[in-house]
């Protein structure tokens, strides 16, 4: 990433790294006094005062550039106001280790006041049901360690298993640590002009390769939903099939996608911040409870690759997936509505947007088709970024190794544009994609769109409860 972008000389990483390091060797000398230590005794009010008025400044400046960006990247999201608040809720963390499977307590059993058990219970009892799943392990940091346990512990030396290539939007958090830990990667055979698994072509692969322990679907750049049914039919017995939900997992959740469980997946699992609008966090959730892997996944999530599990998460996590479970069914839909209506429109504009045979999109990603590797970047790191259009450029699956963008829609839905707005949406991006507009004007259009989607009233959130008696109890009790 670093080296492509000193390449292409759009150089704005290492500019902002670098104000930052000068900023933090500042604000050090200043609150030591000058003399150099950072411990120097008795820092004065002022000079307290004076460091938490540099750390508000950068607030400030994230708080602006959230309100006035049109946030189109595909893996972000806006949390709500409560699960912003609970993130930062205990008193400290307290370590949580126990898995999703029965067990003695051990040495890493803690005494609580019985309060983490009661949140640990809503926050599983909620995830079970949302995924259609008989486990729900809260515990991974990342959906890239729920991927790598999954691998890991499904998959050993000598054995082989099967993913998305990149080219085709694999996820890049498993092939090096097969190759380290001696598990053979092959890739998920394609049709490039449907953008689906050729589930024909799969079977033969594991039929050849009878060392396969593990299919896994973990796109990351992902338009369509893939024929859970026929792959599963397709596959030996014992192959484990699992479903990375990472990007679609409020659409599925919210009912607008299959559930993989119900299609035959062994695990469903992501993370919680693309779609869903949590905490950077994710899960592991089983279809069976007595899995004859469900232990040795669970295992290498923690204690093997994790130690600490941010407990802290947990009521956070537990919110977000409650507003899914209120408002997700409309949610889901509204977010198909406005991929849906952002593809056309850019295709209306002249852009060459992926996908046309099928309707340009499934899910939440618009992918668009801008040429070479260097020009999309600089598109996203330049022009779009200086108009205050959000985005990431991606190889874009079955574009014949021609690069561009990749959209998504969730953010903004949360922030309450709808199909009419995202025409207008589709009509900035052109103007700075296809008519090279001047991004500073384009910014102007962009801030003025959004000044009636405020980021303090997200649709389908707790946002308009956040002031009700109820709301201010727990705030009041969380804060005490
Ligand atoms: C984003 C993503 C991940 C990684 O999630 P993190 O929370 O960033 O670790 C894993 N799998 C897929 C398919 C993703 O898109």
């Amino acid at each position: 990433m670093r080296a492509a972008e000193q390449d292409s000389g759009v150089g704005l990483v290492d500019d902002g790294a670098q104000a930052a390091v000068e900023a933090a060797e500042e604000i050090i000398e200043e609150a030591s006094g000058g003399d150099g230590g950072v411990f120097a005794p008795a820092w004065s009010d002022d000079r307290v005062a004076h460091l938490l008025e540099r750390l508000t400044s950068d607030f400030v400046l994230d708080n602006t550039y959230r309100e006035q960006h049109l946030s189109l990247t595909a893996s972000e999201n806006y949390p709500s106001k409560l699960v912003r608040m609970l993130g930062s809720a205990l008193q400290g963390g307290f370590y949580e280790f126990a898995p999703p499977y029965p067990t003695e307590a051990g040495e890493w059993a803690f005494p609580d006041s019985g309060a983490n058990a009661s949140l640990v219970g809503k926050l599983t009892g909620i995830g079970r049901q949302l995924f259609e799943a008989a486990t729900f392990d809260w515990r991974p940091n990342g959906g890239s360690v729920a991927e790598q346990a999954v691998l890991l512990g499904t998959c050993g030396r000598g054995d082989g298993f099967v993913h998305f290539a990149h080219k085709d939007g694999g996820h890049f958090a498993l092939e090096s640590l097969a190759a380290a830990a001696g598990v053979n990667t092959y890739h998920l055979p394609m049709v490039d002009r449907t953008l689906l698994i050729d589930v024909d072509r799969l079977a033969t692969l594991c039929a050849e390769h009878p060392e396969i322990k593990l299919v896994i679907l973990d796109q990351s750049f992902k338009l369509r939903w893939q024929p859970l049914a026929q792959i599963r039919a397709a596959l030996p017995e014992g192959v484990f099939l699992a479903y990375d939900a990472s990007h679609d997992g409020a659409l599925i959740a919210g009912g607008a996608l299959p559930q993989p469980t119900l299609l035959g997946a062994d695990a469903v699992h992501g993370n919680t911040h693309k779609t869903i609008a949590g905490p950077q966090k994710a899960y592991i959730a089983f279809r069976d409870a007595d899995h004859p892997r469900l232990r040795a996944v669970s295992d290498w999530v923690c204690p093997q690759m994790q130690s600490n599990s941010h407990a802290e998460l947990i009521a956070p996590m537990y919110v977000a997936l409650s507003e899914i479970a209120l408002y997700g069914h409309d949610y889901a839909r509204q977010i198909l509505a406005n991929a849906k209506a952002l593809a056309h429109a850019l295709h209306e504009e002249g852009v060459r947007v992926s996908g046309e045979s099928f309707g340009f999109t499934e899910t939440h990603q618009v992918h668009l088709v801008t040429g070479s590797a260097a020009d999309a970047l600089r598109l996203a790191l330049g022009d779009l970024a200086h108009a205050g259009i959000r985005t990431t450029n991606i190889e874009v699956p079955g574009a014949n190794g021609l690069h561009g963008l990749r959209l998504g829609v969730q953010a903004m839905t949360r922030r309450g544009l709808r199909e009419t707005e995202m025409r207008e949406v589709a009509r900035l991006v052109a103007k700075v994609v296809l008519r090279r507009a001047e991004p500073t004007t384009v910014r102007a259009e962009v801030a003025d769109l959004l000044q009636s989607h405020p980021l303090d009233r997200l649709a389908f959130s707790f946002d308009s409860h956040v002031e009700s008696p109820a709301a201010a109890r727990l705030l009041g009790e969380v804060f005490r």
